[in-house]
């Protein structure tokens, strides 16, 4: 008789995994995911991690072949820091609509009508925009970068229109702030928000910066998604609503099992984080795809700005 369909899929999912195991000995090669990747992804990833852990585990690297689960602007932050490294992107379609909403020449407009000012870019920006910036930042250093700025330099900050929101109030700064914005983060209402609060009235909620205002309002603890993974860890409480993409839960429920996560809205999903699975992870592995590679007229600057904020993180 032939075995259930779930047992089947399971089956299936060791071939898989054991196969990339096999793989990544043979090519000497590490898998690391982000936060927000799916359930599959994240447990078969050597290292799981938001955007400045990813950076400094990519500037680390041993290996010779890094496949990046994640989308475009992180797998291209790895391949400008581990220039000699083969870096892959199982999907090559993975990309963010965020750093899609400023190109370079936007920010040489900015920098033309703001001359001597900083421009700073969140991580969540191409290479090309990168290059053009002075200073990169995470969610999870964005005040720190601005407040190495002194005070009276102008700054620029790009492409979020929240975090940069959320670190000018942070700082009581002036600055010149590009609108762009994360559709995923846009699509949790205040409402979600509320109702879960009021369902879980000891819930400590945790929102990304790159929430709209009303979320970040509504916040007890404004953190990246790294910073999430330690805050509940350490935190006394046993009850989490954690506003972000909802990849983020499989962590902290894996490292959390006495403590509960509750999501706002289930609308909270990036379908960029979710192209990658396990299958691909193999496939990426068998066939060395898809290459990220970075023109080293851009990858120079842009290092620049990506070793700048390292220096100071
Ligand atoms: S969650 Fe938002 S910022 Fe992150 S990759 Fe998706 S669209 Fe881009």
């Amino acid at each position: 008789m032939d075995a259930p369909v779930s047992e089947r899929n399971r089956r299936m999912m060791e071939t898989i995994e054991q196969r990339i195991e096999v793989l990544k000995r043979e090519r000497n090669a590490i898998v690391i995911a982000h936060n927000y990747e799916p359930d599959e992804v994240q447990a078969l990833a050597d290292f799981t991690g938001d955007s400045l852990e990813l950076s400094r585990k990519a500037a680390a690297l041993e290996e010779e072949t890094v496949v990046f689960c994640g989308v475009r602007f992180m797998a291209e932050t790895a391949a400008i820091l581990a220039p000699e490294k083969t870096v892959l992107l199982p999907d090559r379609h993975a990309g963010c609509p965020m750093a899609d909403m400023i190109s370079p020449e936007d920010v040489r407009e900015l920098k033309a009508k703001h001359p001597g000012a900083a421009a700073v870019c969140y991580v969540n920006s191409s290479a090309a925009v990168k290059a053009e910036c002075d200073l990169c930042c995470t969610s999870s250093n964005a005040a720190k970068i601005v407040a190495s700025i002194p005070a009276e330099r102008e700054v620029i900050f790009v492409p979020d229109t929240h975090l940069g929101h959320h670190v000018r109030s942070l700082l009581d700064r002036e600055m010149v702030i590009w609108d762009g914005y994360c559709p995923t983060h846009s699509r949790i209402r205040e409402a979600d928000v509320l109702r879960e609060k009021a369902a879980h009235p000891e819930a400590v909620v945790m929102a990304h910066p790159e929430c709209p205002e009303p979320i970040r309002r509504l916040a007890d603890e404004l953190l990246s998604t790294g910073q999430m993974c330690a805050f509940a860890k350490a935190s006394s409480a046993r009850e989490f609503v954690v506003a972000t993409e909802r990849g983020i839960l499989y962590r902290l429920r894996n490292e959390n099992p006495d403590k509960r996560f509750y999501s706002p809205t289930a609308r909270a999903v990036c379908p960029n984080m979710k192209k990658i699975d396990a299958e691909k992870v193999l496939w990426a592995l068998e066939d060395l795809k898809y290459r990220v590679t970075v023109p080293e007229e851009i990858a120079v600057r842009a290092r620049k700005a990506i070793e700048a904020m390292l220096a100071l993180s």
